[in-house]
């Protein structure tokens, strides 16, 4: 395994990065019911895009503590730390954080956050795709802001180069990433923005709703107690002054219920509390056998002890079946006895009129209908809430953990933290109270169903976005490419072929016209020079070659020097040494040169050696023959390929030439004659390496030479096979 080098610097970073975060997500932004925001992880995403996945890793634990402090769950370590190391190692593969981050959530991310948030949430199962859609959602937010603030803050490039196998991304590439994140990030805020807005109307609407329905139904509610307490009123006065035999009253009720269906029953007593008229009939009957006899009743005591009129709580009926009811009393008096009333009137009220008015409501809003009596029993319950009535309404009110502005409680589980009901309610006048509720779930259905629906439309448009910008981008960089490709290589045939159509960008365009112009001119360039070095490599050559002469050659007689000559023998040697040639060295030296300088002038003298040598290179013209000045007024000569025979012969008739030849002063007005001593040796190439042996042969026969008298030939030959 690869050992992990520590950079402090990155560390320090990363921890930095880490306590900031953990302090942006105490604060997430809430945006519907339990849902809320969390952009701390902005922070972890940049660690994890300029320092890698295990800086980053460093970062997220830090960022995740907030979270686990708040959500009480441990397991937001293990999903943020994932994808943390994810972006980092996406990062190391040159892959952009904002498609590692859709590739991390669609593949992995979304499925291990359901399973977490189903095994360790306190959550219904139909919420789960809605907080996993939603983490996506949330991740992609602060991708994409972590993505735009490297993008943005040039401070933080210079943590870029630390990344290992950094590679140079194209043109193309980084346009296409740039636009796709800018639309993905004012996609995600504005769907936010706009789900956000839309939920909240529909909150508003709902809390409306509930309001206007509560106030309907109590004042609807009220309205039904009151006339119906008026009737049984109007009831107790009307029978104060038309007391009579039951068998008188008895119709009178009869019809009297009739008139008003509101009541299930209605009833007559006397001051005995027995009863005395009923309706329906049926039920008097019933009575009478039965002897029923109502005096511990609240609605005969409250009316007949308390003399009022008087609206019970709810209770079971008895005798005249066993509805829930509430008994609207009143008492009525005889009309010589006002003090003491003769019996009571009693109403049942049907309660069933509330499921009329709760159809009405089912039908258009979905919302039920809760009524309670003033110790908090439930008087009438829509049937679909299944509550009892008569038992005591039991309710748990949420308060806060779900971020909303409605009224939320719970009837079935009151201890749940997930909400049940939205609710509105109104006391009414008698101390009942009206509860309007709805279930929760509709608008946390239509939260997640909004939440999904910018989720994929978010995803169609970030593969768009991706599509459209990489193929605007290839506007440019694909004829840019073009240029490029014709301008790598230097050549006139490519200037005639126009590779950019019509189609490609006008500032490429211009900018290839004036690569063309500038191509143009470095070929032409490119010519002139090629001559000019073609020129200066001749020139070059001459003034080598005159280097090479002013080297080797003597420059008053243009013969070769001493060192030429020199150096020349050994190659003149060796090649007559593979032919067993003989070889001829021969040093001349003019007779009282000195005379001549004195006689005729420096400058004569001079012209005397360029005389002489040039009848010398007349004389011995053999392309192999070496004339060299050796010094002063005395020539060299190394004539290779010698005869024997003749090499005296030879040279003696240079000599007598010589003599003959008169040379002329330089102002051509006078002429003088010259003569030369010759001392040489002719010998076989393999008498002696050394040149210096032979010159001293040559050496002492041109001193007998002069000893002699001058004008004169010594030849010594060496190799008496030449000889013969
Ligand atoms: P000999 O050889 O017959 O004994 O007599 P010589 O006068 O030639 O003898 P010596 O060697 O004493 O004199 C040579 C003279 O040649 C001396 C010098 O002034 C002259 N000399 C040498 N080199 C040059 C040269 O390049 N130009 C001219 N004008 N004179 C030169
Ligand atoms: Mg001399
Ligand atoms: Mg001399």
């Amino acid at each position: 395994m690869k050992k992990l080098s520590l950079n402090p610097h990155n560390l320090m970073f990363s921890i930095l990065m880490g306590v900031i975060a953990l302090i942006i997500n105490f604060y997430p932004i809430p945006f519907f019911a339990n849902v809320q925001f969390i952009l701390g992880n902005t922070l972890t995403i940049v660690v994890a895009i300029l320092c890698g996945p295990w800086y980053a890793l460093v970062t997220s634990l830090l960022a995740s503590t907030s979270l686990m402090l708040t959500w009480d769950s441990y397991h937001v370590f293990f999903i943020f730390g994932l994808e943390a190391l994810f972006l980092g190692f996406c990062r190391r593969k040159d892959i952009y954080a904002l498609y590692g981050n859709i590739i991390f959530w669609l593949v992995i991310g979304m499925p291990i956050f359901y399973l977490m948030a189903k095994l360790f949430f306190d959550m219904p199962t139909e919420h789960l795709p809605f907080v996993t859609i939603k983490q996506a959602i949330n991740s992609l937010i602060y991708t994409s802001i972590a993505s735009i603030l490297v993008l943005m803050v040039p401070k933080l490039w210079m943590f870029e180069t630390k990344i290992k196998d950094k590679q140079r991304r194209s043109l193309s590439k980084q346009m296409t990433y740039f636009v796709t994140l800018m639309i993905t990030l004012s996609l995600l805020f504005s769907t936010l923005y706009f789900n956000y807005i839309s939920l909240d109307k529909q909150q508003n609407l709902i809390v409306k709703n509930q309001q206007e329905s509560v106030f309907h139904l109590s004042n609807a509610g009220e309205q039904y107690i009151d006339n119906h307490q008026k009737v049984i009123e109007n009831a107790a006065r009307y029978f104060s002054i038309a007391s009579g035999s039951p068998q008188e009253i008895q119709p009178l009720l009869s019809n009297l219920h009739q008139n008003y269906p509101g009541f299930i029953s209605m009833l007559i007593t006397d001051n005995q509390a027995r009863i005395i008229a009923a309706s329906p009939t049926i039920r008097l009957n019933d009575a009478k056998d039965n002897n029923v006899i109502v005096n511990d009743r609240d609605y005969f005591i409250e009316s007949f002890y308390n003399q009022r009129v008087f609206v019970s709580s709810v209770f079971l009926g008895r005798g005249f079946g066993n509805d829930a009811i509430v008994a609207i009393s009143a008492p009525y008096y005889d009309k010589q006895n006002t003090a003491q009333p003769s019996g009571i009137i009693e109403g049942s009220l049907d309660l069933k009129y509330f499921s009329a008015i709760d159809y009405d409501f089912n039908q258009q809003k979905n919302q039920s209908i809760i009524l309670t009596d003033e110790t908090n029993n439930i008087i009438y319950a829509s049937e679909k809430l299944n509550l009892n009535v008569m038992s005591p309404l039991k309710y748990g009110i949420h308060n806060g953990l779900y971020l909303t502005q409605l009224p939320l409680m719970n009837i079935t589980e009151t201890e749940s933290r997930i909400p049940e009901y939205i609710y509105a309610q109104k006391q009414l006048k008698n101390g009942w109270n009206i509860y309007i509720i709805e279930p929760f779930s509709p608008l946390l259905q239509l939260a997640e169903k909004q939440m999904q629906a910018s989720f994929f439309m978010l995803l169609g448009a970030l593969f768009i976005s991706f599509f459209i910008s990489n193929r605007i981008s290839q506007l440019l960089t694909i004829p840019l490419e073009m240029v490029a490709n014709q301008f790598g290589h230097l050549s006139q045939h490519d200037l005639n072929n126009q590779v950019l159509d019509e189609s490609s960008p006008k500032e490429v365009y211009s900018l290839y016209q004036r690569l063309l112009i500038s191509k143009q001119q470095l070929i032409t360039q490119q010519l002139e020079l090629e001559e000019t070095v073609v020129n200066r490599t001749k020139e070059l050559e001459k003034a080598n070659q005159k280097l090479k002469e002013l080297v080797d050659k003597d420059p008053l007689t243009q013969l070769f020097n001493r060192r030429f000559a020199e150096h020349k023998f050994q190659e003149v040697r060796e090649f007559c040494l593979r032919s067993e040639q003989a070889i001829t060295v021969a040093i001349l030296d003019l007779d009282f040169f000195k005379a001549v300088n004195d006689s005729y002038g420096h400058l004569a003298g001079d012209e005397c050696l360029r005389q002489v040598s040039a009848q010398l290179s007349q004389h011995f013209k053999r392309d192999i023959d070496i004339i060299a000045r050796y010094g002063g007024e005395e020539f060299i000569l190394i004539l290779p390929m010698s005869n024997a025979l003749n090499i005296e012969h030879h040279l003696n008739e240079f000599k007598i030439k010589l003599s003959q030849m008169p040379i002329n002063t330089p102002d051509r007005t006078e002429a003088f004659d010259i003569t030369v001593s010759i001392g040489a040796i002719t010998a076989n190439a393999n008498f002696d390496a050394r040149l210096d042996k032979w010159i001293k042969i040559a050496d002492d026969n041109l001193y007998q030479a002069k000893a002699q008298g001058r004008n004169r030939t010594i030849v010594t030959i060496i190799n008496p096979e030449v000889e013969s």
